[in-house]
Formats: C-alpha cells, structure tokens, sequence
C-alpha cells in the first residue's frame, strides 16, 4: 500500500495521543484498540486505505471532531481516518454555495459564509463538530421546524466508497449514493467534501426566552410556533424548577436587520407563558449562532466535558410528548440531569424533513428530546446503570411510536436497526451490497453482525 506513511501504529509520543483520541470519543463510555490512525491530506490518502482494509475485511472509520456517544466513529482492530486536516472551505457568493472539506468544523463554516453575508439555512447548535460527522447523522438545529436538516440542503458531495471509488454524487448525480450517504450513518461511503446552500444572514436577531411551568401549556405554544412563521429559530427545554419539578422554556428568535427590532407584541403577544419571567434580549446573528461556545468553554474548564456522556436523544411524536416527556422527567433514573446535564425539547415539521434515511415518527408535528447527561467520573457503575436506563427509555419510546435519533449512548443489535429502518432497511443492504461489500465502513454503529 502506497499510502502506508500516512498510517500510525503506536510509535512516538505524537502518535500515541492520535491512537488514544481515535480510542475513544465525547462519550467516554466505549473504547477501542484501532489498529493505526490514518491522517487523511488527500482523497487518495482514504481512498488508498480503503482499499487496502477492505479485502482485508479490517474496519475503517473517519473521525471528524469525534463528538460520537458511544463508539460510532471507532475502529476496534482497523484503522480510524482522521478527517481534521481536510478543512478547506470555499465560499462562493456569486452562486450562494459554499464548499467545505469533510473534516472542517462547523464553526468554520460559519466564519466563511457569515464573511459573505450569507449562512448555511439550517445550523447546528454547536458549532464544534464536522461536517462529515454532522452530515452523516442528518443535523438538527434551531431553524429545522421551517427548513429541516442541515443535510436537506446539501447541493454535491464527494465520497470514497467501501470499494475505494472517489465518486461525485447529487440529487441529479448518483441520486441513490445522494441517498445512501446523507443521515446514512457512514454505511456506504466516507464524505470527502460537501457543497452546501447558502441563505442572506441576518445581521441581528431579537431572542426571546420564555418559561411555563406546566408541560401542557408548553407544548401547545411549541406547536403553534412550529406550525406558523413568526420565529426563524425555535428550540427548547426542560429545567429543573423548585422542589423536584421542571419548568419548560421555548426559545425563540426573530431575525432583524438594521431597522427596530421585532414588535414583541406581535412576537409574543398571543403565547400562554408566565410574563413576569420572559427574558427578551438583541443580539447579533453571529453572536447567536456562536450562543453554545461559552458553554463549551466552562465545561471544558470544569472538566464536565472529558467525563461520560450517556446521552439519548429521541424522536417523539408531539401527541406523545405531552404525557411521556414528564413521566420521564420525573423518574429516579433521570434524577442526575437535575443537576448535571441539559434537557433539549424541539419542535419538528415532518414535511420539512427530506433524508429518507433520516428514521422519524409517523405524522406532521414531532419532538425531539435530547438528554444530555454527564455522569461523574471514575464511576463505571454508574455509566452502565445510565446506558440501561437509555436502553428501557428508547423501548418505551417505540411503543409510543418514537425514533431513535442515533447519536446517544445505548446498545442497539442488528435486529434493532432493521426495525429502526422499517420501510427503508432494503434500501440500506442494498445500498451497503453495492458500495461497501466488505462491511467495513463505521462498524461502531453496529448495523450488521
Ligand atoms: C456537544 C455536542 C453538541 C451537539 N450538537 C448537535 C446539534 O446541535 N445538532 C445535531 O444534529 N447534532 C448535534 N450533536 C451530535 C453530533 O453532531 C453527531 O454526533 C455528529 O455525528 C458528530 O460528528 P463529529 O465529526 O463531530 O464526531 P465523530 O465522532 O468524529 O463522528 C461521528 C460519526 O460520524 C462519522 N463520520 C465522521 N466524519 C465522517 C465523514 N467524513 N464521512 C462519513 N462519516 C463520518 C464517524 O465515523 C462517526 O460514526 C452534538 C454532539 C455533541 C457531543
């Protein structure tokens, strides 16, 4: 193999760091013992390797900002491609595009499109994690309840498939790779580079932040918010209120630019949250879209952030939500995110979500609910009651007719995804057949046995 200086295997200090990071991930529950870490420069540095580990049937996965929960981006006696140095971003105003290496941030992306006026239509919260990465589990964001996935407005992209072939897809291009790669859990192909639309940014946005302390209430805003156009942005979530109860807070945004801001009345007027609480504040639209990197910055200084993540996130319909949510909220196992984690609640649309490989419930309006749980260190016990409970909830969740969002923390078997892809699942062996025959491609998801 031509390309075998770029692969590590555990020789100088430098190269240590690089296995042990590819050994583990954000999650800090799952580990493994990759065979080599492969710095990618070049599509032919993946597509060299690729086909060497394929025949070989050795695992391969990349690794972007490896922000994975539970070992999706790992490698266990393969080799995991770090995607970090094809970073490059193109932003072309003329047409509205932007072009973006696999292995660039997407705070990147940001500083890019924001230079020209412009911004990605749909953005994740934070900022910190790949494009690759991003693109291949779908990306939700503030603004998906109108426009969807960050993936819905990928315009190209160029992969490395399981057989080694560098190929260009679209939706008029390889429409059924297009397919198989967005939200497709890296199965067929590593994403080398994407090109997507771009949107005018505002240049400010009025953010309202407003609290209720009854789910029901909660909810019935959410939805209208979802359904009507006022807001660009909307999100939401759970915070612990007083003697063990939780309130709800819908963040909102309006976009503005250089006039007055929006007519709060107009805004807010109508919604049934608790006025004396509401939190109205201005901000620039960079500021906002940069709103999580504060966050980052105290858990990183607290260390909460190199500790375990037993994170699960679901996709519920929002008939569901209204009694599951706070049956939830109120059990011992989720005691801990009363004080270490982040509850995110999100109003969805269904029509504005096109991925097919995207799994979501049936009907029009769903919520997404994320728990974001750190647990404390050093304490396995713990981590792996946390992982089981995540386990019982996803099965509860399915018998409302939830979907799993696959990025959290909980085993799934081979059986599991088959019943998580439903209708789609021969399209994704079929697909897996044809572009990654020898199974080799992001093993840690656990698709096959
Ligand atoms: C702090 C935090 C905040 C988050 N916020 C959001 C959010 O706002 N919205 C949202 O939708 N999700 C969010 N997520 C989930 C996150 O975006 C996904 O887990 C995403 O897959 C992470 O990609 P990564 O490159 O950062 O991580 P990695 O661990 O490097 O990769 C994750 C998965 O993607 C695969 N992958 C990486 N690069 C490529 C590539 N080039 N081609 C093919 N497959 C690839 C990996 O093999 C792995 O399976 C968040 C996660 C964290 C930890």
């Amino acid at each position: 193999m031509t390309g075998a200086s770029g692969m590590r295997s555990g020789v100088n200090s430098g190269v240590r760091s690089e296995m042990k990071e590819a050994s583990t991930d954000f999650g800090h529950i799952v580990g493994s013992s990759p065979l080599g870490v492969v710095t990618a420069r070049s599509a032919t540095d993946v597509q060299e390797l690729v086909r060497f580990a394929g025949p070989h049937g050795l695992p391969v996965s990349a690794r972007g900002a490896g922000q994975a929960l539970y070992g999706q981006g790992q490698a266990h006696g393969g080799y995991v491609v770090d995607m970090s140095a094809l970073d490059e971003v193109r932003c072309v105003p003329k047409e509205r595009t932007l072009t973006a290496g696999a292995g660039a941030l997407w705070r990147d992306v940001v500083r890019a499109a924001l230079a020209a006026g412009l911004t990605p239509p749909v953005l994740p919260d934070h900022l910190g994690g790949s494009v690759g990465g991003l693109l291949s589990t779908g990306g939700f964001g503030g603004s998906s309840h109108r426009y969807g996935l960050v993936a819905d407005w990928v315009r190209e992209l160029e992969v490395v498939t399981g057989t080694g072939e560098r190929l260009v897809c679209a939706p008029d291009r390889r429409p059924e790779l297009f397919r198989a790669v967005l939200a497709g859990l890296g199965q067929c192909a590593l994403i080398l580079r994407a090109t997507l639309a771009l949107v005018p940014a505002p240049t400010h946005v009025r953010r309202y932040r407003l609290y209720h302390d009854a789910p029901g209430t909660y909810l019935t805003d959410q939805r209208r918010l979802a359904r009507d156009s006022r807001f660009s942005h909307v999100a939401g979530q759970a915070r612990p209120g007083l003697c063990g109860s939780w309130r709800y807070m819908v963040e909102a945004v309006v976009p503005y630019d250089g006039g007055p801001p929006a007519d709060d009345e107009l805004s807010i007027g109508d919604l049934d949250h608790d006025r004396d609480t509401e939190e109205i504040a201005d901000l620039s639209y960079a500021e906002y879209v940069h709103r999580l990197d504060r966050d980052e910055r105290l858990l990183r200084a607290t260390g909460e952030w190199e500790r375990p993540h037993p994170w699960l996130t679901l996709l519920l319909p929002e008939e569901a939500a209204g009694s599951f949510v706070p049956t939830v909220l109120a059990e011992s196992a989720q005691h801990g995110l009363r004080f270490c984690g982040t509850v995110q609640l999100r109003p969805l649309t269904g029509r504005t979500l096109h991925a097919p490989l995207l799994r979501r419930p049936a009907g029009e309006l769903l919520c997404l609910l994320a728990l974001m749980r750190t647990a404390p260190p050093a304490a396995p016990g713990v981590v792996r009651r946390l992982v089981a409970a995540n386990r019982a909830l996803y099965e509860r969740a399915r018998t409302v007719g939830g979907v799993l969002h696959p990025v959290g923390a909980l085993p799934m078997s081979p059986g599991d995804w088959r019943a998580h892809f439903g209708p789609v699942w021969p399209d994704v062996v079929r697909a897996k057949d044809r572009y990654d025959p020898h199974h080799v491609l992001t093993r840690g998801y656990g698709l096959w046995t």
